[in-house]
């Protein structure tokens, strides 16, 4: 995905996050102002997003550019919710053109996206690949770069959950630390529960604004106004409801990637 948002804060419709603000993702995806790598998303997109009383969150993805789907723009008017995470796509060459490959990609009460790449897909990734066990990669959702990434992470809070060990930031700071020693790429990755964002700058744009409508955490601002912040390269951020937190991203500090 070629940009990427989260958002965290009082129930807003999705029509209001991504479609009305002036350069929200809708506008990003045929004119983004901070995208280095390509010039528009056009391969497509997706949002997730959670209803109250229900922990696995709902998704709509389309192979198609945002601003062609009239029905996305119908339930986006009247879908409201407090934590979504939502992308537009610029396919990596090589890689699963439909929707499968659209972010976020989910499981349980995840959602996930990755805004960037593995240069060099497929073969760089062979290594990388290796770590995973064989279930893990029949279950990749499609054949694409972020796909690997998020098998990755999930591997990570596996772990977290059976041995309580990894939070969501520190496994998104595992799995960047991993795929940079194994290939150059970039490796924006954001990652949602809905009641927290963890996401990283790694080699691509990433802005953060909290205000009384909520957290947004952004490949880039939807909007001219105050308040965005933007984060430094190589990065971690964590938002919550109680605030924004960044530090670096010290792959010397941790410890070797359970396997
Ligand atoms: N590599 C990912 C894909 O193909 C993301 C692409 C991007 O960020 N431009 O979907």
């Amino acid at each position: 995905m070629c940009r990427h948002l989260a958002f965290l804060g009082p129930p807003t419709s999705l029509a209001t996050l991504l479609a009305a603000p002036d350069h929200g993702l809708l506008r990003q995806s045929w004119s983004p102002r901070y995208q280095r790598n390509g010039t528009m998303n056009a391969d497509g997109f997706g949002v997730g997003w959670y209803a109250p009383g229900d922990p696995v969150p709902a998704r709509y993805r389309r192979a198609v550019p945002m601003w062609t789907d009239q029905s996305f723009a119908d339930v986006a008017r009247v879908t409201t919710s407090g934590a979504v995470l939502a992308a537009v796509r610029s396919a990596t060459p090589g890689t699963t053109p439909d929707e499968a490959a659209a972010a976020p990609y989910a499981s349980g009460k995840w959602l996930f996206s990755h805004n960037g790449r593995i240069d060099g897909w497929p073969r760089s990734a062979e290594t990388l690949a290796a770590t995973l066990s064989p279930a893990r990669l029949l279950a990749l959702e499609a054949r694409v770069d972020s796909a690997l990434l998020w098998a990755l992470v999930l591997e990570q809070l596996d772990f977290s959950d059976s041995a309580g060990g990894h939070s969501p930031a520190e496994a998104l700071a595992r799995v960047v630390a991993d795929a940079s020693a194994s290939s150059t790429g970039r490796y924006n990755l954001l990652l949602t529960d809905g009641t927290t964002i963890a996401a990283t700058a790694a080699g691509d744009t990433l802005f953060w604004r909290s205000d009384n409508r909520g957290t947004v955490v952004a490949s880039e601002p939807s909007d001219d106004g105050p308040g965005w912040h933007e984060v430094p390269d190589q990065s971690l951020l964590v938002a919550t409801s109680h605030g924004v937190e960044t530090s670096p991203i010290i792959p010397a500090e941790m410890e070797p990637a359970p396997r």
